[in-house]
């Protein structure tokens, strides 16, 4: 009776970390997934395989005005796989935004003055499921009285298959999320959720361009040298400095963007397998 006792307590300690080592080998995001090499040669792009086997491979592609980077990652606490793309865009567009579908309250990490907007009565063509929130409203307005990107924007949850789809404006940076169900492995969702994301990605990328050439046309200030990459405001308030690069933003923004704003920076939430060594 004492050994069987002693038994279940030596199986009551060693099957949990023996099942999280199991996990972790089977489970992480490796270069074994060959999803993240479907994904590169459907965007035409490279995937470049980190050093080691901790984080995710990361997919590099072109977009019209700017650099694309896709990955897989898993938010804290979470069980499921988000596939995220980010455009880098060459110059900044000004204003920070978020857009949720299906609804969800505002984001807890913020830029200044981000806050809910509701669309006019005329507006609400498309959008319905979705909770928008900006830092200015008339530059949001303005990308989405493209028809071309609302219909694109709304048929985007059904066409990824994804429980949920995130979509993050942040000054010089464009974010794309898609919660894969849970149970899909990372690669598998790479596959399926992210070309209709890398697409998305280059049709706000043109979109954005367009609005960054209009605005440095005009000599608008978000662009000047003391305004946050993040959101185009002043960094006065909320400072934060990247220790990569050095780079001033808001710490909100910085937490929006899990990350430095600055492609090539060390601190980037994707940087690639060698900037990060070096930074
Ligand atoms: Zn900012
Ligand atoms: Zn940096």
């Amino acid at each position: 009776m004492l050994w069987l006792g002693l038994a279940a307590l030596v199986a009551f300690f060693a099957v949990p970390p023996v099942v999280a080592l199991v996990e972790s080998t089977v489970l992480r995001p490796g270069p074994r997934h060959v999803g993240f090499w479907a994904l590169a040669r459907v965007v035409a792009g490279t995937c470049h395989v980190p050093w080691g086997r901790r984080g995710s491979p990361v997919v590099r592609f072109s977009l019209p005005q700017g650099e694309g980077r896709a990955r897989a990652l898993r938010m804290p606490g979470a069980r499921d796989w988000v596939v995220e793309v980010r455009a880098y865009q060459a110059h900044s567009f000004g204003f920070a935004a978020r857009i949720a579908f299906p609804r969800r309250p505002p984001a807890r990490w913020r830029a200044p003055g981000l806050t809910v907007v509701e669309l006019f009565p005329s507006e609400t063509e498309h959008l319905q499921q979705a909770s928008l929130e900006s830092t200015d409203e008339s530059l949001l307005r303005w990308l989405l009285r493209h028809p071309e990107t609302r219909k694109h924007l709304d048929a985007l949850h059904a066409e990824t298959g994804a429980e949920q789809v995130e979509v993050v404006f942040a000054g010089e940076v464009i974010l794309l999320r898609g919660h894969a169900p849970v149970g899909w492995k990372a690669g598998e969702a790479m596959e399926h959720i992210g070309p209709a994301l890398v697409e998305m990605l280059r049709a706000l990328s043109a979109d954005l361009g367009e609005l960054a050439l209009a605005l440095r046309n005009v000599g608008d200030p978000a662009l000047g040298a003391a305004a946050c990459p993040g959101c185009g405001g002043m960094t006065g308030v909320d400072p934060w400095a990247c220790t990569g690069c050095g780079r001033h933003m808001h710490r909100g923004c910085r937490e929006m963007l899990d990350g430095c704003a600055n492609p090539r920076c060390g601190m980037a939430a994707d940087a690639l397998p060698v900037a990060r060594t070096a930074g």
